[in-house]
């Protein structure tokens, strides 16, 4: 098949790109490389089934571009607002691509009778008051608040997704990934890469808060399978939740890191909780099991032994 990846040069976009090559597609990667990086996907140079177009995912498509399969994973992904890849450093940028730029794509999908995948997130449910949290959640979420560029965004992204299957009969679905990582993750302020960087450089884990909000982290090489699984299996209409099940605080999350890599580095607690920083996070993947035959493998250990290894290279 012939399957086109928005955010192709991104962590999880590259990382789908490759598999879906394994799996014998070919496979257009479009990225404006806001903040992912051609790094990414040097490997792929010259791969007969991959190729690269640098542009913005809310241009156009050429007319005669045919494709079997769209997965729309471009945006900016960081709450981190110290850094310049953040969402919050690109509030328009987000706000844009996952609006205009899911509507666009999703007709580009439509003239094309192509499968549609948008990426969504686990931020549409927003500081959950629901735990774990299942797909008809509908979240508490702040319209006017520092992640709102990115949360609503996203929910107006499914909104369009759901609108365009309802109304015009596109095949689309929606996956809500919850927090991913793994190597390529990009440099900007997302706390497994930042906690890393800061064990293997002697630096103090910048935990924010006391560290007692809880998230739930998946490996990347599971959530690619779960991505692909929703495209192949998933049906049209349909919401998935991605990730892995298993729940961590921060704090505990800086402790394994620091065991992880015998670090000498220093625990600092830095200030309040940023403002909306949801208090727990933990997916519940019942849906994604029965219908998509899929759940993670790797535990948070195994995946953050690897990542370390990549990081220290
Ligand atoms: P990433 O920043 O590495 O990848 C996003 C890619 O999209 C980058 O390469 C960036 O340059 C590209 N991009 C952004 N705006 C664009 C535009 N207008 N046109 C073309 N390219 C554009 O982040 P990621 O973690 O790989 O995230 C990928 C997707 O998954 C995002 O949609 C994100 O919201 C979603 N997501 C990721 C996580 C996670 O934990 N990694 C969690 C929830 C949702
Ligand atoms: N966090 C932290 N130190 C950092 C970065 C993040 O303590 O350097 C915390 C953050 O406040 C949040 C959690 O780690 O509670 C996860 O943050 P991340 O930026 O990875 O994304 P989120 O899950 O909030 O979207």
């Amino acid at each position: 098949m012939k399957i086109i990846v928005t955010g192709g040069a991104g962590f999880l976009g590259s990382h789908l790109c490759d598999k879906l090559i394994e799996n014998g597609h070919q496979v257009l990667g479009i990225d404006n490389l806001i903040t992912g990086s051609l790094d990414n996907i040097a490997h792929l140079q010259n791969s007969p089934d991959f190729e690269f177009v640098e542009a913005n995912s809310l241009d156009p498509f050429p007319e005669d571009l045919d494709f079997d399969q769209l997965y729309h994973l471009a945006s900016p992904a960081s709450p981190n607002k110290n850094n310049p890849k953040s969402y919050m450093s690109l509030p328009f940028e987000t706000m844009q691509v996952n609006s205009i730029g899911t509507w666009s794509l999703s007709e580009e999908a439509l003239k094309r009778g192509a499968k549609f995948l948008f990426a969504s997130t686990s931020e549409v449910y927003g500081d959950p008051l629901e735990h774990p949290q299942k797909e008809t959640y509908n979240g508490n979420v702040s319209t006017t608040g520092p992640r709102s560029v990115y949360d609503e965004s996203k929910r107006f992204g499914e909104t369009i997704v759901s609108s365009f299957v309802r109304h015009s009969k596109l095949d689309g679905r929606i996956v809500r990934i919850f927090n991913t990582y793994g190597p390529r993750m990009p440099d900007d302020g997302r706390v497994v890469i930042e906690f890393v960087k800061a064990a293997l450089s002697g630096k103090p884990f910048p935990v924010f808060g006391d560290g007692t909000q809880t998230r739930s982290f998946c490996y990347v090489s599971d959530m690619v399978e779960g991505i692909i699984a929703a495209m192949e299996k998933g049906s049209s209409g349909q919401i998935y939740n991605l990730g892995n099940p298993d729940e961590f605080t921060i704090l505990s999350l800086a402790q394994k890191i620091k065991e992880l890599t015998n670090s000498t580095s220093e625990i600092s607690f830095a200030d309040r909780l940023p403002q909306d920083d949801p208090k727990k996070r933990c997916p519940d993947i019942a849906k994604a099991k029965e219908k998509l035959g899929w759940e993670p493998k790797i535990s948070l250990e195994e995946g953050l032994k690897k990542l370390i290894v990549y990081t220290r290279l």
